[in-house]
């Protein structure tokens, strides 16, 4: 049975979608059979596989309205065989909120999600940067979390947010949800601030932080225009090869708790 890992962050460009289609791609070029979704109406995931939104049949839209099924929304990378992925053809908040409000229950894609979880090593999740019904049916789907951070000032302070949403989600909705990781991205080592913020995201979240770093690289902010995954075009990058590190890291790991004990919300907030 496959696990699904939901990549989120209430928190705007830290690299959710970044990481949602390399991890992904490196899973996949290991020999996994990989699934990737895309719940974010940017619709950016399509575009890292070289689709635009007229080469897209049916998507998430189609699925939450009951139209579709998600094996009937599922296109091929062009990639890798055993890589697959759901495009969203939900192209704005405001279509969301029109059309789907209401309609969308929030175990919608968990309930899609049990008819195709045997055929996938993993399937991935890549979350709109809101706490909305779409985020919300990526958590409650979910076994596993990913939560890229950037390091920057406020993102401890974002991050304490989201941790208490995670509990709340756990206590309420999901109790089986657990972390697989922090992931440190866009780091820039030679940056003083970087550094500042990397050693007290590791010191307060113990062992929850990956130890893969995900460099900033020119070649990752290049996938949308290559219309690939960065192992696609740039194996040998410093990007494809963070991405790969990450990749046997998930491999080789297991799950980490969500309890109450662990991290510190309260200092995450106040930071
Ligand atoms: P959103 O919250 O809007 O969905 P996101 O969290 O999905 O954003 P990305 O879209 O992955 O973030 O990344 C934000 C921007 O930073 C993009 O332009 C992306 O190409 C770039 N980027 C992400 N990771 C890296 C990296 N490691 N090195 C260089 N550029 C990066
Ligand atoms: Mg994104």
């Amino acid at each position: 049975m496959g696990e699904v890992i939901a990549i989120a962050s209430q928190k705007g460009g830290v690299g959710k979608t970044t990481t949602a289609v390399n991890l992904s791609a490196s899973l996949a070029h290991l020999g996994n059979r990989v699934l990737l979704i895309d719940l974010d109406p940017q619709g950016s995931v399509a575009a890292s596989f070289g689709y635009t939104r007229y080469d897209i049949n049916a998507g998430i839209f189609d699925l939450f309205l009951g139209d579709a099924s998600l094996e009937d929304t599922i296109h091929p990378t062009r990639l890798f065989d055993n890589f697959k992925f759901v495009p969203t053809n939900i192209w704005s908040d405001e279509q969301e909120r029109r059309n789907l409000g209401g309609v969308t229950s929030k175990t919608r894609l968990k309930s899609e999600l049990a008819a195709v979880k045997d055929d996938y090593d993993f399937i991935l999740i890549d979350c709109p940067p809101s706490l909305g019904s779409l985020t919300f049916n990526g958590l409650l789907a979910a076994d596993s979390l990913i939560v890229p951070i950037q390091c920057e000032y406020y993102a401890l302070k974002a991050l304490g947010r989201f941790l208490k949403l995670t509990r709340i989600i756990k206590n309420e909705d999901n109790p089986n949800l657990r972390y697989r990781g922090f992931l440190l991205t866009m780091v820039d080592s030679r940056n003083k601030l970087t550094r500042i913020v990397m050693e007290k995201v590791r010191y307060t979240l113990q062992g929850l932080v990956f130890s893969t770093i995900i460099p900033r690289n020119i070649r990752l902010a290049e996938v949308p225009y290559y219309g690939q995954p960065v192992i696609g075009f740039d194996k040998h990058c410093n990007g494809a090869k963070s991405y790969l590190e990450l990749a046997r890291e998930v491999v080789g790991s297991g799950y980490m708790a969500v309890d109450n004990k662990a991290p510190v919300t309260e200092e995450l907030v106040a930071a």
